[in-house]
């Protein structure tokens, strides 16, 4: 299979007020990544513009990228009306003449919000020349949105970091505004693509990478792994963005990059050769630390998540190549009751060579603790102990010691949702035998430095990386930072989907070798899994 060309709608160049150590600036870095990625071409608007000053941030972009082929440059805009900029027929006028064929706006930051009064006659210049109008989740409210696109209907919008959980609004939008798209990095819910296609088609998804705060091999795991066909993957790598492109009206100046097969990459390990090409990880064997499971047929709880059962989720371990999950059921993490567990004992019964389960306890609820204690913790029915932040107690309280002592007792691991590092240094030396897991250390650069820096204090002290962040260059950080025999793989499927997680990986500048540890081999260090056990089998 030839590898799939990827065209990035949605990344950023240039200087930024708050920069990771770990994060790239310079374009040359850029370009290695594009390369590393299989990214041809990217749409790029400028740290400063969006930051600093809109109009003097994009002529700084393009003094920066020069006649760069791989480059789009976008501008960010703002109306005329304070002078900072020309009125909108000027403005738009020299944007096409200078090849800039994507604009961005960016309402709560630049306080103009999104009233026709005030941006109508900016977007309906755009809207006159087709001009793809980009705008970031945090920027705007979905109704907001949908009033544009409405006001505006032959301007393509592109809605940028759209998370994961929100189909009951998202999907309505997406109906009402058929020149609403939707740009990829975020949109890591379960199978997602699969279930957007199947509702509007492929035309509407656009890859994206928000460089340089993501990793883009993770960003584009689902394009290259989602159960769709290959010319909707063509299409969301990229040439969606390229039809995008060729429509606009009046372009003059820069040619676009070319959708054409990435390099070869001779140097690959065996395990980003066989994600790049979309394989499942057959010939490795894969062991997911944290797994999410709702009762049997559930699509969806609180929030609609697609296929939300354990049958699906092995399905999903499948298609991608992961031979064991450690999961804990959604009830187990909201009701945590009896019922929860049952949830739990039942799948494993059901996929007892590819499931194993976190045993939950309601600490609110102390009335069933004793019989739950025997029936599920000391009968060895559970590898480790999921306590959960939604029931209102720290980790450290005394009503969850008991389990604790368990786990120290019986030196298991406890999965702890983001868990504060003084918290995570007390209970490490509190319970020495226990295993912390520090689920989401990768979520933000605060939890990553703090975890590391407990990490490289107490070797019973994990980072489990999920999360929807998929931050630039935390792998490489972690291993370097700490080592990578305290790093594991977990990917909060069927929740997000395993996909972005796992690239997260694969994608990293770390060793063949250690990627194996981080990806199966530590956690199964940690559940003292015999070695013959630790094979492929997916
Ligand atoms: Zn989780």
């Amino acid at each position: 299979m030839s590898a799939i060309p990827f065209f990035d709608c949605n990344c950023q160049i240039g200087v930024r007020a708050n920069r990771h150590k770990s994060t790239i600036w310079r374009l040359e870095d850029y370009r290695r990544d594009f390369d590393y990625c299989d990214i041809v071409g990217a749409v790029v608007s400028h740290a400063v513009a969006r930051e600093y000053s809109p109009d003097y941030g994009n002529r700084r972009l393009l003094r920066e990228i020069g006649d760069d082929p791989q480059l789009v440059p976008q501008w960010v805009l703002i109306p005329h009306h304070t002078g900072e900029m020309p009125p909108a027929p000027e403005l738009v006028a020299e944007m096409l003449s200078l090849g800039v064929r994507t604009a961005r706006i960016m309402p709560k930051t630049n306080v103009t919000g999104t009233s026709e009064a005030i941006i109508g006659p900016l977007l309906s210049e755009l809207e006159r020349h087709r001009v793809p109008l980009f705008v970031d989740k945090s920027e705007i409210d979905l109704p907001d949105l949908v009033q544009l696109c409405q006001a505006h209907p032959m301007l393509p919008v592109v809605l940028c970091g759209q998370s994961w959980g929100g189909g009951r609004t998202l999907y309505p939008a997406l109906a009402a505004a058929p020149n609403l798209h939707i740009e990829t990095w975020a949109y890591q819910e379960h199978r997602a693509y699969e279930e957007f296609i199947r509702r509007f088609g492929p035309e509407r998804l656009l890859f994206g990478t928000d460089l340089p705060n993501r990793s883009p091999g993770a960003a584009t795991m689902m394009t290259r792994y989602e159960d769709i066909s290959k010319e909707a993957r063509h299409m969301i790598a990229g040439g969606n963005l390229m039809r995008l492109l060729k429509d606009v009206r009046g372009a003059q100046g820069r040619p676009l990059p070319e959708l054409k097969a990435p390099a070869t990459h001779p140097d690959d390990d065996p395990i980003v050769a066989c994600t790049r090409a979309g394989k499942p990880l057959s010939d490795e064997f894969v062991l997911d630390a944290h797994g999410h499971i709702a009762h049997p047929g559930a699509m969806g709880v609180y929030i609609p998540l697609a296929y939300n059962d354990a049958d699906n989720l092995v399905k999903s371990m499948d298609r991608m190549g992961i031979d064991i999950c450690c999961f804990s059921p959604w009830s187990g993490i909201i009701t945590g009751d009896p019922e929860a567990n049952d949830i739990s004992l039942d799948a494993v019964e059901r996929h007892p060579d590819r499931l194993l389960a976190y045993g939950c306890d309601n600490p609110n609820y102390p009335e069933f603790f004793n019989a739950e204690y025997e029936r599920v913790f000391l009968t060895d029915r559970v590898i480790g102990y999921k306590p959960y932040p939604r029931h209102g107690l720290p980790f450290d309280h005394p009503a969850l010691a008991p389990l604790m002592e368990w786990a120290n007792a019986n030196e298991k691991p406890v999965l702890c949702h983001a868990m504060r590092p003084d918290i995570s240094e007390k209970l490490a030396a509190k319970y020495p035998s226990a295993k912390f897991l520090v689920a989401h250390a990768g979520s933000s650069w605060d939890l990553a430095e703090g975890t590391a820096r407990v990490a490289r204090e107490f070797k019973n002290v994990y980072a489990e990386i999920t999360y929807t962040s998929i931050l630039y260059g935390f792998i490489e950080f972690f291993c370097e930072e700490v080592c990578p025999e305290q790093l594991l793989f977990g990917s909060d499927c069927v929740m997000r989907d395993i996909a972005p997680q796992l690239g997260w990986v694969t994608w990293a500048r770390i060793p063949y070798e250690d990627k194996q540890k981080v990806l199966g081999q530590n956690m199964a260090d940690i559940l003292k899994m015999p070695m013959e056990q630790r094979t492929p089998r997916s």
